[in-house]
């Protein structure tokens, strides 16, 4: 695949990139290793203050910045300006606590002075993808950077112009140029970059195998990795609690990024007493979602971000129907076009059961007891996030018993810079946000003085 730039919703080629040479790469590992010396070395606050200046730049920027996601990976303007908004948001939410998640923090040992200090580890590659082709940047790149690392991205291959206008973000607020680069490689670069002495970490976000492949050069090279991968969150509904309401949030939920979403909703489990009703109500609401050019103003819903997705989501769709699956919506319509649809009767063993549907398509299943619901919600390889609706003591109990990095309780599942993030089982390990997130790259060294 080349690096191109491709309009999903024309698909008229934007423009196509030649690979960096490895001479590039070489140059730019160097320089990231040589500025690290001098940034780790910088007071705090000098930091904090780019930090501050780059959410500036952001909100400056906004509306080109939108725009480039639109046209690269088809997300509607609005959208694309909320997430701006969120990574300025995060910027400086790391600048207002990253002294208090930096600083020593005293250890009880049995005489002395103990102490945990937290360093830098030094120059981490990113290795990420389009779906929110800022905002996943920039939740790794605020802390990790602020912390005194440097950082080098490695960009989805569809989303070259957003990966370099990124690095001009820093650019523009000031930062030396060796703290924050931007390599055109495809991911077959990513072995011999990991393999060199001067990288000291990865952080993945992205799918289960290229989590897998990352994880395994990391391991044998020693080096620390964050992977975010994929998920096939439950959304669980207990009752009849405020259902107009909470169909609308479980609509919000699947289609957010036209579905395309690490912790959309994708596998609803809900309580046989409410399953006609949840399911009459979605099916009005998707069959009003109308997709539109992302470019134009007021548009809410545009093409998936690339045609071999859709197709991919269409075979899935296709399998599990013939597994027995009914599928309410017409869904696929060619390129990357996909009408949001239902799949209705959905089991164990189908692909809408067992994998990730990374596109509008909502997998709806009925149980009759609390034990059913959490067994069903626990069924899935995958532990990313989730949300249980209905009685908040009950809702709260279920919440608590479902196997994964986070489930929210009467609200939708979406990142905040002040909660932790992050998998267990085959949707990763390791922790974004909060100052779990920062500690990720950083080495916790214990002081003892005697
Ligand atoms: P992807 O194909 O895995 O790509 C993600 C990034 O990994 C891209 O930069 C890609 O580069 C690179 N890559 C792919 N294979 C690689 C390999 N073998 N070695 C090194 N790098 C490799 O995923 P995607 O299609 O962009 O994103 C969708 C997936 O990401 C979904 O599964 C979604 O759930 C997951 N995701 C997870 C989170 C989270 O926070 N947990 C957030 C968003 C998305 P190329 O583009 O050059 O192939």
């Amino acid at each position: 695949m080349p690096i191109q730039s491709k309009n999903p919703y024309t698909g008229e080629v934007l423009t196509t990139y030649s690979e960096a040479s490895s001479q590039l790469v070489e140059n730019a590992i160097e320089k990231a290793h040589f500025t690290f010396q001098t940034w780790k070395a910088k007071p705090l606050e000098y930091r904090v203050n780019l930090l501050l200046r780059l959410a500036e730049v952001l909100e400056k920027d906004t509306e080109a910045l939108a725009r480039l996601m639109a046209l690269e990976m088809g997300k509607v303007l609005a959208d694309g300006r909320a997430e701006i908004e969120k990574c300025a948001a995060c910027c400086r939410y790391y600048a207002q606590h990253a002294a208090d998640f930096l600083k020593d923090k005293a250890l009880a040992a049995p005489h002395g002075k103990a102490y945990v200090q937290y360093e830098p580890l030094g120059v981490i590659l990113a290795v990420m993808p389009w779906n929110f082709p800022f905002w996943q940047v920039f939740r790794f790149a605020a802390p990790h950077i602020v912390s005194g690392n440097t950082a080098l991205l490695k960009h989805a291959s569809n989303v070259p112009q957003c990966a370099l206008a990124i690095a001009d973000c820093f650019t523009k607020a000031g930062f030396p140029s060796g703290v924050f680069q931007t390599l055109l490689i495809p991911s077959s670069s990513v072995p011999a970059i990991l393999a060199d002495e001067r990288v000291r970490g990865v952080s993945l976000t992205g799918s289960e195998e290229a989590g897998k492949s990352v994880a395994a050069e990391a391991a044998r090279n020693l080096k620390k990795s964050v992977l975010e991968l994929g998920g096939s969150d439950a959304f669980v509904v207990l009752d009849a609690t405020n259902l107009g309401h909470v169909v609308q949030m479980a609509a919000k939920s699947r289609l957010v990024n036209m579905g395309q979403s690490c912790i959309a909703a994708k596998r609803f489990i809900v309580h046989e007493s409410v399953y006609e009703n949840f399911v009459s109500q979605l099916k009005g609401i998707f069959k009003s979602v109308r997709i539109q050019d992302p470019l134009q103003e007021g548009s809410t819903y545009g093409p998936m971000a690339q045609a071999h997705l859709a197709e991919e989501l269409n075979q899935q769709v296709k399998q599990s129907v013939q597994m027995g699956a009914e599928q309410i919506g017409v869904g696929y319509l060619g390129e990357a076009i996909f009408q949001p649809s239902i799949l209705l009767g959905v089991k164990e063993g189908m692909p809408a059961w067992e994998e990730e549907l990374f596109g509008p398509v909502a997998s709806v299943r009925s149980f009759s007891t609390v034990e059913e619901a959490i067994h069903l919600a626990n069924d899935s390889r995958f532990g990313l996030g989730g949300s249980v609706w209905g009685q908040v003591e009950k809702a709260e109990s279920v919440a608590r018993q479902i196997h994964s990095g986070a489930v929210y309780v009467n609200q939708m599942m979406a990142s905040h810079p002040a909660i932790p993030f992050g998998g267990v089982k085959h949707s990763g390990y390791g922790k974004e946000l909060s100052e779990s997130g920062l500690w990720e790259f950083t080495n916790a060294k214990s002081i003892w003085v005697a």
